[in-house]
């Protein structure tokens, strides 16, 4: 049973015990009650979220202006940084020319170039 169910019989006692104070402080108590569990319900919710923000996070690596996941010994992406820097999501950057290896963010329109950079880490996959 929880605290709001308690809370909810405590009330429905003193009702009928007819005491009528006694009742409304308990209605009261049985409505800051129920805005507290809910508040608790969200502060989970958003430190769920922030776990799994940081879970992603740890993985990301800074590269060619964009963000790339270590995954198996190699690197998925790229991932738009302007949209995970300031949105908190991972957008994935399509390809736009693939001569000059070139993406851009279908969610902001940011591009990144790779190619200068791809004889230093020749690890990253397309
Ligand atoms: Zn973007």
């Amino acid at each position: 049973m929880s605290i709001l169910d308690d809370t909810k019989n405590v009330a429905h006692l003193v009702q009928e015990a007819g005491d009528k104070d006694l009742y409304g402080k308990m209605v009261d108590l049985e409505m800051e009650v129920f805005e507290l569990v809910q508040e608790i319900e969200k502060i989970k919710k958003e430190n769920a979220e922030l776990h799994d923000q940081l879970k992603i996070k740890e993985k990301l690596k800074f590269e060619f202006n964009s963000y790339w996941i270590e995954k198996n010994g190699r690197f998925e992406g790229p991932f738009c940084s302007k949209c995970y820097d300031v949105n908190h999501i991972l957008v994935r950057m399509h390809l736009i020319d693939r001569a000059t290896e070139s993406f851009k963010c279908p969610n902001c329109a940011t591009i990144c170039r790779r190619k200068d950079f791809y004889q230093k880490v020749p690890l990253y996959d397309l």
